[in-house]
């Protein structure tokens, strides 16, 4: 009887089916073979072939980057002023970390009593601003991260800053100001 020609397809797919099953659990385990093989080799040369990728990439990206400045700022601000709310959300959020950095790194604690809540306290600029009048409260914080140094900055709480800035003197006393 001749097969019709719905099932000589059929007998066909069939058979590639098997074919591919087969084949694909024969390659499987010869590159598995293969890599026990050629392990070092072939571990060696990923790991290199990495590297060099990941310089070639990091450098394609800065490249990019530096070429396509405007446009990446233009997109930042058309982002923003279509997301307002998400914008403020990541600015809360990222301004958070940043104190809390700045905080841990100085201490967490009012330098002159002691108080530990940390939506109380803010940076203060030891000795005062001298000639840094302009220096905002972000940029100083930043200044203060980049390059830990205790004698320029300190924590204080709002309550020392302030007697300290209008009065010249805390009443908690100690501290130089
Ligand atoms: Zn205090
Ligand atoms: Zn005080």
């Amino acid at each position: 009887m001749k097969k019709t020609r719905d099932v000589r397809l059929r007998d066909r797919k069939e058979y590639h089916k098997r074919y591919y099953q087969e084949n694909k659990e024969k390659k499987r385990i010869y590159s598995k073979k293969y890599y026990q093989e050629h392990r070092e080799e072939m571990d060696r040369n990923s790991k290199k072939h990495r590297n060099e990728n990941m310089e070639k990439t990091k450098r394609y990206f800065s490249e990019y980057y530096r070429k396509n400045r405007e446009k990446y700022l233009e997109y930042g601000r058309e982002w923003a002023k279509n997301n307002p709310e998400k914008r403020k959300e990541h600015r809360t959020k990222s301004y958070r970390k940043f104190r809390n950095k700045f905080f841990s790194m100085y201490g967490g604690k009012c330098a002159c009593c002691g108080e530990e809540t940390r939506e109380f306290l803010c940076l203060d600029h030891i000795k005062g601003q001298k000639g840094k009048k302009n220096q905002n409260s972000s940029a100083a914080t930043r200044e203060a991260i980049k390059k830990y140094n205790p004698k320029k900055f300190r924590i204080l709480c709002y309550n020392c800053n302030m007697s300290l800035g209008f009065l010249g003197y805390c009443p908690h006393g100690g501290l130089d100001k």
